[in-house]
């Protein structure tokens, strides 16, 4: 009896040695096959824009091919459900923004807890939002849009790219603001919402700057403010909604990088370390300028800064989202 329990532990010994082998085998040779890279907007669109520049650096860095996946629908859960249950082995990583965040608060279902689920890689970069409305939106300033939307709210229509997107969440927030409820119209991101507001299908948006700063440069589109409290050193012109009357209103599109949990602390460092090499390229620096924004820095684009970003911004968001009731199931 007891050589058999012995025996047995002795083969337990052996296939946990053989595993961790096995597994060191597979991180020394990390990446050995392209890495799939899941956007959880559509293609296009800013979250997108940012991954595509992001990802060439990277993948030159770590000498494999990475392969960006649009999965979209419901504010971006859907990805991260699917990024979740995926294998932890590096080849699946994710990017995800501030919807990551409000998620936990917003889904009264959601099937993971972001701060257990997910390994953060770090921060990429914080993209500030514009109010923007179709080209021949009456309203010339912020203060006539709050007014014309005021009297006309039963009319006028708000693009987001679902619950838990970012333009969802300014949207939340500019109609708590200004106390008047619009009626939303949900796309599968901005990059297709952008597509309708150009072609007056839809009123108003809120939206990155990495989607709307080509449109707002050309005047193709009505841009009323900035959500951030600076003004953009690329849109020199464009008032902050503070500035244009929307006391305190600041708002700032985080974006980070994640692994399912359990992928081993090797192949993070070994993403991470890649992401900060990417986010100098100077490539990546100078389209990210064009584009209203700027690379994390290499403190922020760290595991640790990462994720302790991730744990306060759901403390932030959580009395914010309770107090404007809006949840989804
Ligand atoms: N980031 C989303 C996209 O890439 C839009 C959003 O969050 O509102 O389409």
């Amino acid at each position: 009896m007891q050589s058999k329990i012995i025996r047995s532990a002795i083969i337990g010994v052996t296939a946990l040695t053989a595993t961790l082998a096995g597994q060191a085998f597979a991180q020394d040779d990390y990446p050995s096959q392209p890495i799939t890279l899941v956007v959880p907007f559509s293609a296009g669109g800013p979250t997108d824009t940012v991954t595509r520049l992001i990802a060439e650096p990277m993948s030159e860095v770590l000498g494999t091919q990475i392969v960006v996946q649009n999965v979209t629908g419901a504010g971006g859960t859907l990805a991260a459900t699917q990024v979740a249950n995926a294998a932890p082995d590096g080849y699946t990583v994710f990017i995800h923004h501030i919807g990551m965040s409000t998620a936990p608060t917003l889904y009264r279902s959601l099937p993971f807890d972001p701060l257990e689920a997910f390994q953060t890689i770090g921060l990429v970069t914080t993209v500030p939002m514009t109010i923007i409305a179709r080209p021949d939106f009456e309203p010339e300033t912020l203060a006539e849009v709050i007014d014309y939307v005021k009297a006309n709210q039963e009319t006028v229509t708000y693009a987001n790219a679902g619950i838990g997107a970012a333009s969802h969440l300014c949207g939340m927030l500019f109609m708590d603001a200004i106390d008047t409820q619009l009626t939303t119209v949900p796309y599968q991101g901005t990059g297709p919402a952008l597509t309708d507001l150009l072609g007056g299908q839809v009123d108003l948006m809120c939206d990155q700057t990495t989607n709307t700063s080509g449109q707002i440069k050309a005047g193709e589109v009505k841009a009323y403010a900035v959500t951030t409290q600076q003004r953009l050193d690329s849109l020199p012109d464009l008032p902050t909604a503070d500035e244009a009357g929307l006391e305190g209103f600041n708002l700032g599109v985080w974006h980070g990088l994640y692994v399912p949990a359990g992928t081993p602390e090797p192949i993070v460092q070994e993403l991470s370390a890649a992401l900060q090499t990417a986010l100098q390229d100077e490539n990546v620096v100078a389209r990210f300028a064009e584009l209203g924004t700027a690379p994390a820095t290499q403190e922020e684009a760290t595991p640790e800064a990462h994720a302790e970003l991730l744990a306060a911004q759901i403390e932030l968001w959580r009395p914010i989202i309770e107090a404007a009731g809006v949840y989804a199931d």
